[in-house]
């Protein structure tokens, strides 16, 4: 069986943090091979870096969150800097939230900007967060020319129109917990629609945690639902949602791939 990547978690967070190992052995034990620890300020970025550096099916991001504000403003050289760790295998997570923020975005926009300058200088994909600002995080993506740099977009909860004009920029799209929600219909006919070679999984663990856990504290080796959610909709085994989905993560984030496996 092939080992499933959570593409996007914060196992930083409490109470992650606290019980890493038991979360890391019980990531294994559910076949979950690889995780992307994902930073949301600079100020927790050395622990990310640390984590990844201690554990190698850890990698990590350097970014900081769009919802951020009290924290150090990154500049795009600062960005570049802290991702030339060989352990960073992305930028983000950035982009936009107008749902948790609201007044004038163009601190927002701004910081977006310098997160994909800072991608395409340093060669490494973004990870793009977008809620309730579809509409202008496509349109910085453009005038950014995000295509050339490539990345994902984490947490997918847009429409099928948002996907493909995303896909359209050679984004990926990775769906989390969210996909396997009672009243989330519309999301699964998205995501039947992915291309399979664009198709990635996530938990956003300690956060939205997936059926038959809704509500609790979420973990990487609740990817494992997320991944059977997917094969259902698509009417594939699980087995090839890991195969596929694994392949996408090393494909996107160049990410060093160990020979022994789980
Ligand atoms: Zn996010
Ligand atoms: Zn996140």
């Amino acid at each position: 069986m092939t080992p499933l990547v959570d593409s996007h978690c914060h196992l930083n967070f409490e109470p992650l943090n606290a019980g890493l190992e038991d979360v890391l052995q019980r990531a294994r034990d559910n076949g979950v091979g690889y995780m992307l620890c994902v930073s949301v300020t600079l100020e927790t970025f050395p622990e990310i870096r640390t984590l990844a550096h201690r554990h190698p099916h850890v990698f990590a991001s350097v970014g900081v969150h769009p919802n951020e504000r009290e924290g150090h403003e990154p500049t795009v050289d600062e960005l570049v800097e802290l991702a030339g760790d060989d352990r960073v295998v992305a930028i983000g997570e950035t982009g936009l939230d107008y749902y948790r923020s609201q007044g004038d975005m163009a601190w927002q926009q701004e910081r977006f900007r310098r997160h994909i300058r800072a991608a395409r200088q340093s060669g490494k994909p973004l990870i793009i967060h977008t809620r309730e600002a579809a509409a202008d995080t496509l349109r910085i993506m453009r005038e950014e020319d995000a295509a050339g740099i490539g990345g994902v977009m984490h947490c997918f909860t847009e429409s099928a129109e948002v996907a493909r004009q995303a896909l359209d920029l050679g984004f990926y799209i990775s769906f989390s917990g969210i996909v396997t929600f009672r009243n989330a219909e519309a999301l699964r006919e998205v995501a039947k629609q992915v291309p399979p070679d664009r198709l990635l999984v996530e938990t956003d663990a300690p956060y939205l945690a997936p059926v038959p856990y809704r509500g609790k504290t979420n973990e990487p080796a609740f990817v494992r639902h997320v991944a059977e959610c997917l094969a259902e909709v698509r009417r594939i085994s699980p087995d090839e949602i890991a195969d596929l989905t694994t392949r996408n993560f090393f494909k996107l984030f160049r990410a060093p791939r160990d020979t022994i496996e789980c």
